[in-house]
């Protein structure tokens, strides 16, 4: 399927980007998302082990704007979010306290099939890597309307050619930090009121979800995610980290080995460390730049960031 000059290509189908093209195709102008994975979802991403999804991404999601409530009504009502959990622990210094906030949503099959469900009438071609975004806007070659970038701002600078000057701007002002999420499965549930734990002032772990809690099946795993600091060192082999993660996790939390090999994934790119001004960048040369770096490293801003990107788009299109 090609996109001719009337339409926008869309990079990147994590939910910024799936949020966009669906304002998009609601308006009925032409659009395209492409997707270098093999899924969609992008860091709300699940994976599955001996056929169960563990969440190696964001550990869940937040709702506070009344339109993305909406959204997380819709996944309710199609059986794929509910509410887990208002109440996490926090170990310190100071030893371990519960700590109340706001509800936090969970997704029995994952989170990435939340990302799948809002894309589901959305064209996505997935395994397909972009390499150029040229002035024109010419992606990959291609004559487009415009250029949806929904992605982490590192990685939109690798496509951009530096004439397209404001876009270039708006992505190397971004600054992001790294985190390694770690998948560890125990022979039985060895704790209990766990949820899900802030961990601080710790060098190796940030925090650890009760993934059977979350998921609701009550499997005995565990994801823990790391500090930046100890990701930082380790995102050239993340698997090496394993054997240091499960230590720091067993040592916290007084456990047993785990049933088997610790699954670790690395995330050079996984929350922004600033926030860019607004909710997107649209500039003059047709390129926008929408994802959670526009707000709280949060689901909900990614959502919103597309959705307002696509709006954008179409009030310039039309
Ligand atoms: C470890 C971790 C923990 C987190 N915890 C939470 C949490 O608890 N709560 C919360 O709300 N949020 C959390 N987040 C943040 C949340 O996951 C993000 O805010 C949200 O998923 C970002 O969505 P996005 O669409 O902006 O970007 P992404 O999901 O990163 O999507 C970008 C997409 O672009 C694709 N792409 C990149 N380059 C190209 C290219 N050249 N060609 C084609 N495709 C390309 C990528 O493959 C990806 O699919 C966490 C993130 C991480 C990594």
């Amino acid at each position: 399927m090609t996109v001719g000059r009337a339409g926008v290509v869309v990079v990147g189908a994590g939910i910024a980007g799936v949020a966009c093209a669906a304002e998009l195709v609601r308006a009925g102008i032409p659009v395209q998302v492409r997707e270098r994975a093999r899924v969609t979802g992008g860091r709300m991403a699940s994976k599955r082990f001996d056929g169960r999804p563990a969440d190696l991404g964001a550990a869940y999601f937040t709702v506070d704007h009344p339109e993305f409530a909406e959204v997380a009504e819709g996944w309710r009502a199609a059986g794929l979010a509910r509410e887990w959990t208002d109440t996490l622990v926090a170990y310190g210094p100071e030893g371990r306290r519960e700590l109340t906030g706001p509800t936090r949503w969970s997704a029995p099959r994952g989170l990435r099939s939340l990302v799948e469900h809002l894309a589901r009438d959305l064209p996505v071609v997935h395994d397909r890597l972009v390499l150029t975004v040229e002035p024109g806007p010419r992606v990959d070659g291609q004559d487009c309307a415009a250029v949806a970038l929904a992605m982490p701002g590192p990685q939109a600078a690798l496509l951009l050619d530096p004439a397209l000057g404001a876009a270039t701007r708006a992505v190397t002002g971004q600054r992001w930090s790294p985190a390694l999420s770690a998948m560890l499965r125990f022979p039985a549930r060895h704790w209990s009121d766990l949820r899900g734990a802030f961990v601080n002032g710790h060098p190796v772990l940030s925090l650890i979800c009760d993934d059977g809690d979350r998921r609701g099946d009550g499997a005995p795993v565990l994801v823990a995610h790391t500090t930046p600091e100890f990701a930082s060192g380790h995102l050239l082999q993340p698997t090496a980290a394993g054997p240091a993660i499960e230590l720091a996790v067993r040592d916290l939390l007084g456990l047993p080995e785990p049933a088997g090999l610790v699954h670790v994934h690395g995330w050079t790119y996984a929350k922004p460390a600033t926030a860019a001004n607004g909710t997107y960048h649209l500039d003059d040369d047709g390129i926008g730049i929408a994802g959670d770096a526009f707000g709280k490293p949060r689901v909900q801003s990614a959502w919103l960031s597309g959705r307002d990107l696509g709006r954008a788009l179409v009030d310039r299109l039309r």
